[in-house]
């Protein structure tokens, strides 16, 4: 059998796809959700990180508050906690850092939480997904990347109601959501959120995601391009615009998980995690749908307003609350 043009350039892109993905990904299991994902290796997703970080800061010159305001202290402060109580839950080393400052996680509680079944509780908010049923941490999270790490938590001066984790974990709130919370516990629902991102790995995930994802439109649009179909063009648009909304898709569930695992840092961390679904469905409301990155405020709510998750949480935070320590999470 002899291989024609299309079918060598087929086969070296195909390999050069997967040469790519085993040197810079690592399949791995997220911690408090127990996912298995794909993401990119610890050492080039803090190499990309430190590059990013430059990008932001000269784009944002001037607009990065010093870490003596105020308004970074309470958010350093609450950050602290959130942290803290993680390290404890996934029983890292006692200390981290945060802007430089040592920190030192709660104390350890002897129970350990239920593994959660994230995709159950995703269908029932209106995520599709696949009916398998979990099994038992045989294969631990992974905490590599969170074990005594240096945090850097930023406060934005822009009015903007937004919050941001970059790749390599560096928070950055901006001053327009400090403006619009009531109350620690209502930020604790936002940092909790971030620190989630960072925690899943969501940046260092979504970038594998999209590599896979265009190499396979590339392929896609290489083979239609060839067959010298008259409806390519067609089909070509069609795909791209497939591609957006699934990688969009894509987005609102680690948005979900992000939203989980800050109910349990939060609780772990002493907060109510009452407060969440009301920031949500109140302060960060908007209606989401298909094209959007996110999840409506509704849906958010609704997720965590579940039972099964709600009374996980509040578990987790009447034991905090009882002198019992932090339940293990790993
Ligand atoms: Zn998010």
């Amino acid at each position: 059998m002899r291989f024609c043009r299309r079918n060598w350039v087929a086969l070296f892109f195909g390999g050069s796809v997967v040469c790519t993905t085993i040197c810079c990904a690592r399949i791995q299991r997220v911690p408090y959700t127990g996912r298995f994902h794909l993401a990119l290796t610890e050492n080039i997703e803090d190499k990309l990180g430190e590059y990013q970080w430059q990008e932001f800061e000269k784009e944002n010159k001037g607009k990065l508050l010093p870490l003596s305001d105020p308004r970074t202290i309470r958010v350093q402060s609450v950050a602290t906690k959130i942290i803290a109580a993680m390290n404890s839950g996934l029983r890292l080393g006692t200390e981290f850092k945060i802007n430089g400052h040592l920190g030192a996680s709660r104390d350890f509680g002897d129970k350990v939480a239920q593994y959660f079944n994230f995709k159950s509780a995703l269908a029932e908010a209106g995520f599709k997904h696949s009916q398998k049923r979990d099994r038992n941490f045989i294969w631990k999270p992974a905490t590599k990347h969170l074990n005594q790490r240096n945090w850097e938590v930023y406060v934005l001066n822009t009015p903007e109601v937004n919050a941001s984790c970059h790749l390599g974990g560096r928070i950055v709130v901006c001053n327009g959501l400090l403006d619009i919370v009531d109350n620690d516990a209502e930020l604790a629902t936002i940092i909790g959120h971030e620190v989630g991102h960072a925690v899943a790995r969501h940046i260092a995930e979504g970038i594998v995601r999209l590599f896979l994802m265009l190499s396979a439109l590339i392929a896609l649009i290489y083979a239609l391009i060839t067959t010298g179909d008259s409806t390519s063009r067609g089909n070509v648009d069609g795909l791209a615009s497939l591609q957006d909304m699934f990688s969009n898709l894509m987005s609102r569930r680690r948005e979900a998980e992000a939203d989980y695992i800050g109910l349990m840092l939060m609780a772990s961390a002493g907060y109510n995690p009452q407060v969440a679904p009301k920031v949500y469905e109140k302060k960060l409301g908007g209606e989401g749908g298909i094209q959007s990155t996110h999840p409506s405020g509704m849906k958010r709510a609704k997720l965590l307003q579940k039972p099964k998750v709600m009374n996980n949480a509040l578990a987790v935070y009447k034991e905090v609350k009882d002198g019992e320590g932090v339940r293990s999470f790993v």
